[in-house]
């Protein structure tokens, strides 16, 4: 996947990261940036917070692999994808990516960091994590989806996207 140059995530979902990202200190909290790519943007409807199960979950994150998949297909269910991985730094002022992070990260997606000064999206690319541009979305409202599974019968296509 060609990384993106931008991310959008919206100020509630902002909220949310950081709260989850409070409650779970002093271990890191992880989840998944939910989402579509529109062009050079990655656009995020939505985030989970996944267990970290990490041996050492204060200095660093692991996500359950059961978890991914989950993530996979619940995202698919709603049309959308796994764009990213966010995760905290409880004990940092500033997101700055360790070298955990950087060795660890999916390439293609974006890692998001939150700290406890500031918050930063990154993407793994050739030259490893670099910085992502982020940007609040409009306030239109985005389509809900109830994250069931669909059945082969119940397959829709999403609207707009005749023939997809
Ligand atoms: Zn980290």
């Amino acid at each position: 996947m060609t990384p993106p140059r931008a991310l959008m995530l919206g100020a509630s979902l902002r909220a949310d990261l950081r709260r989850w990202s409070e409650q779970s200190a002093p271990h890191e909290a992880c989840g998944f940036l939910i989402g579509r790519r529109i062009g050079d943007t990655s656009i995020v409807a939505r985030a989970t917070l996944e267990a970290n199960v990490h041996l050492t979950p204060l200095r660093a994150f692991t996500v359950d692999p059961v978890a991914v998949l989950r993530a996979h297909d619940a995202a698919a269910a709603c049309s959308l994808h796994v764009i990213g991985v966010w995760h905290s730094h409880p004990a940092s002022d500033s997101a700055v990516p360790s070298a955990a992070d950087t060795s660890s990260a999916w390439p293609g997606h974006v890692a998001w960091i939150v700290a406890r000064r500031q918050s930063r999206a990154y993407c793994m690319g050739i030259d490893g994590l670099t910085p992502l541009t982020s940007t609040h979305p409009s306030q239109r409202r985005r389509r809900a989806c109830t994250g069931r599974k669909r059945t082969g019968s119940q397959r829709h296509d999403e609207p707009g996207r005749p023939g997809a």
